[in-house]
């Protein structure tokens, strides 16, 4: 099949923008040198750019995860400008479509079946979209948004402003513009396209697969560094309504820590979060899905498969008299509603059934484990 057109300027600007980052920043480091007060400018464009579109255009338009204030909704149409990765309504039509048809060679814009480079960045080089480019109907919340529909119509305006602007400014504070101007307007522009980037590539490439094989979508929690959080991208696929991406502690995903926090001072609120029932139920299917094709190709494995689903329904028992528990806990707390007495029985048996859980979760992951190495050897 004949493939569309190159669309020049595109091949031009990300080429002509990554070719001088890579000689100019360098040259300019080496024969006049970068302060600390650069870099730092530097950083915090970064983080501008990167969490405009996660928090912004990804979580908050894209997937409406959370309720802003107009006034951070303003904030990061500016930073997605700032971004330069198109216009918010724009992103978020390609990227409903991504998650509706994900791993469509044809449908899904960037598809990761259509391999690295396409995914990454092919897909803007040639008219693959065609007459559908202007098509918003999946966006018709958006379009009656007024913060939205504004930096769409001068969306332009908007990038030269932001991408000239912003690191002007804070050369003529900082001191030496034409190093700010290649750190925080040159270095900082590419540098944000590419970490986002990676979430349409790598991370449909490297990483584990914990919540659905359905999908190329991985956790990757290295990729998580470079993309505001955004590296949780297997949990994303599957609960693409929470706010959050890496639902760990421990998991690095600042843009859930700004949404939260913007929560806290009233900046946003209705945060979506799915029940811990339904994450926990897709795991355990996934891993159940795993194990049952691994032992479907051994002679004599009736038995084991057997075993395993026994162990599963019985997980998702616990599972489930756990989450219904704590359902009324969280009430009682909430309303206040039992005598001391009472609500000192109502936690102990809590406590149990949660026991329950954890032990009958080990057990089912210790199965698992023995019958996946079984079947190895
Ligand atoms: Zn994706
Ligand atoms: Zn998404």
């Amino acid at each position: 099949m004949k493939k569309p057109p190159i669309i020049w300027t595109n091949v031009l600007f990300f080429s002509i923008t990554f070719l001088a980052a890579a000689t100019l920043v360098p040259w300019y480091g080496f024969t006049h040198g970068f302060t600390s007060s650069h870099w730092l400018a530097f950083i915090a464009c970064m983080f501008y750019a990167g969490m405009s579109i996660t928090a912004g255009y990804h979580r908050l338009w894209a997937h409406k995860t959370y309720d802003a204030h107009p006034v951070v909704e303003f904030i990061f149409a500016l930073g997605g400008a700032f971004a330069l990765q198109n216009s918010a309504l724009h992103w978020s039509s390609d990227h409903r479509v991504h998650h509706g048809q994900v791993d469509d060679p044809v449908k899904d814009p960037y598809a990761a079946t259509n391999g690295f480079w396409y995914s990454h960045i092919g897909w803007m080089l040639r008219d693959y979209q065609g007459d559908s480019y202007s098509d918003y109907s999946n966006c018709r919340d958006l379009q009656r948004n007024k913060i939205v529909m504004w930096q769409h119509r001068h969306y332009m305006k908007l990038v030269l402003a932001t991408n000239i602007g912003i690191p002007l400014v804070l050369g003529l504070m900082i001191g030496d513009v034409l190093a700010m101007l290649l750190l925080a307007g040159l270095l900082r522009l590419v540098l944000s396209q590419h970490f986002t980037f990676f979430i349409n590539s790598v991370a449909h490439i490297w990483g584990s697969r914990p919540y659905t094989e359905k999908n190329t979508a991985r956790d990757n929690g290295v990729l998580a560094l470079f993309t505001y959080g955004e590296g949780y991208h297997n949990f994303h696929h599957i609960f693409a309504s929470d706010y959050r991406n890496g639902i760990k502690w421990f998991h690095y995903d600042p843009t859930k820590w700004m949404i939260r926090a913007f929560a806290a001072v009233g900046l946003a609120k209705k945060l979506k979060r799915t029940p811990v029932e339904r994450i926990e139920k897709a795991k355990a299917e996934t891993l159940m899905n795993r194990t049952q094709n691994r032992l479907a190709k051994l002679p004599l494995a009736q038995d084991k498969l057997t075993l395993l689903q026994q162990e599963y329904d019985l997980l998702l028992k616990k599972l489930q008299h756990y989450c219904a528990l704590k359902k009324q806990v969280l009430e009682v707390k909430k309303n206040n509603m039992l005598q001391q007495c009472e609500k000192s029985a109502l936690m102990t048996q809590y406590h149990e059934l949660e026991a329950a859980w954890e032990n009958q979760k080990q057990a089912w992951l210790a199965l698992n484990a023995r019958l996946l190495k079984a079947s190895f050897s």
